[in-house]
């Protein structure tokens, strides 16, 4: 999110003064091969302590191309941070590129060889004579060391403005940032030690414009707080950010325009910040003391698969049931109720569902079952599907959603498998009362 920045005349000369580039080095980005996640990283990173990104550039492992890129973004920015290309080998080439921007020659550092020895006896390798390549940094370069790989980084004043350049490898990336560089630039640009908070409520069961609807009156766009809409697959998340010198500060500005959003939203709203919908249910289930088994057909097991990334799920069986013939239980459910078989003209009755429930948690050893049912059907238009969402004990139906949609096969088990989720949710919270207990 981009902050409004002031004047500053410690720092850059030409184009914003608090406006930075990020380029990242590395044929494989050009490649297609590796997603340049350092973009995004640094991309946020950098708008949350105020300054703006004007400028991304990626580039291969050329140094003509580097020292092009650096050039260009020197050219608009007061700070370029670059990551990648601080390896070893003959290919890795951001110190050469940097040295020759900033028409110095490299120079070796002695402490930063001991480091990178020091690094390689801790993990017990041998050290290749090309490794003391990386103790190498354009003359008066500042080194930023490195404790958790063997590429140092570097930060080179150019005239007014300045390089940083970083390690490729994320997550020496994400130590090295934030606890050496990002102090520096904030020094660098004499940033006042306000940031930006966030705080995300996340929603499920409900479009972006449905969203829109609800709280549209609260977006305006470079308010501070600011509210902002992003949508990925079956979740809306909704972003309060403020600008604040610490986080007390922060959530106590933030505290009523979330509870004005809740009010407007209610359940709809099924977690906050690094919360997910398997991590709540994962709460959910914990809280109640309960187990769950899954069963599945049209989703193919996506349910089963995004409950299972939370460590310590309480999933006692997953099923996955594809075929017409593996559905037979499902279809001896339904030959108790005379009529027409087919799913798209008969919608299920409650006792189907109760009696087909049954049968799954006789065979599964867990408390309650959350079943994604439905045979997708190809017409012109691509796929369509009856779809039912059922959650049950051994005893009881908690709660049945019936809904159709169409699309390609892998957005019906995309969002099938969020609505089934989203539905187990509902179903607990309705069905179970953990102060009760
Ligand atoms: P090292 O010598 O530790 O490998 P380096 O600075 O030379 O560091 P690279 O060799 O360019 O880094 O990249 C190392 C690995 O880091 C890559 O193979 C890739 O997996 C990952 N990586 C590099 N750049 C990016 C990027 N922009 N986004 C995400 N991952 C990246």
């Amino acid at each position: 999110m981009p902050a409004a920045v002031e004047k500053d005349s410690d720092a850059g000369s030409s184009g914003g003064l608090k406006d930075c580039a990020v380029v990242t080095i590395g044929t494989e980005l050009l490649l297609g091969q590796i997603v340049d996640t350092n973009a995004c990283y640094l991309a946020e990173a950098l708008a949350e302590a105020g300054l703006r990104v004007r400028l991304r550039i990626a580039v291969g492992d050329e140094i003509g191309e580097i020292v092009d890129a650096l050039r260009v973004a020197l050219d608009r920015c007061a700070l370029v941070i670059t990551t990648g290309g601080l390896g070893p080998t003959l290919d890795d080439l951001t110190r050469e590129a940097v040295a020759a921007v900033a028409g110095v020659p490299l120079e070796f550092r002695e402490p930063l060889m001991a480091d990178i020895e020091a690094i390689f006896k801790r993990y017990g390798y041998h050290m290749a004579e090309n490794n003391r390549r990386q103790a190498f940094v354009p003359q008066g370069a500042e080194a930023v060391r490195n404790p958790v790989g063997t590429a140092p980084g570097f930060i080179c004043r150019i005239g007014d403005k300045a390089i940083a350049c970083l390690p490729g490898v994320p997550r020496e990336l994400k130590v090295l940032f934030p606890s050496t560089v990002l102090p520096w630039i904030r020094r660098f640009f004499r940033l006042p030690e306000q940031v930006l908070f966030y705080r995300t409520l996340k929603t499920v069961g409900i479009g972006e414009s449905q969203v829109d609807q609800s709280i549209g009156d609260l977006i305006k766009p470079g308010g501070d707080p600011e509210i902002g809409l992003l949508a990925s697959e079956g979740e809306i998340k909704i972003r309060i950010a403020v600008r604040a010198g610490d986080r007390e500060g922060a959530l106590q500005r933030i505290a009523p325009v979330e509870e004005e959003i809740r009010s407007r939203l209610g359940r709809r709203i099924f977690g906050l910040d690094e919360e997910t919908l398997e991590s709540v249910i994962a709460a959910l289930l914990t809280s109640r003391g309960l187990s769950l088994s899954i069963l599945e057909s049209f989703t193919s097991g996506t349910a089963a698969c995004l409950v299972s990334r939370v460590d310590d799920f309480p999933l006692g069986e997953a099923q996955v049931i594809r075929s017409k013939a593996s559905l037979m239980a499902w279809d001896q459910c339904r030959e108790q109720n005379p009529g027409d078989r087919t799913s798209r003209s008969r919608p299920w009755e409650e006792a189907d569902l109760r009696r087909f429930a049954a049968a799954f948690l006789s065979r599964s050893n867990a408390d309650v079952a959350l079943m994604i049912l439905g045979c997708p059907e190809r017409d012109a238009e691509g796929w369509q599907v009856d779809a039912h969402a059922i959650v049950a004990d051994r005893t009881d139906l908690w709660k049945a959603f019936s809904w159709h949609m169409g699309g390609t096969c892998a957005t019906l088990r995309s969002r099938g498998a969020v609505t089934g989720l989203n539905t187990l949710r509902l179903a607990l919270l309705e069905r179970t009362d953990p102060a009760a207990r």
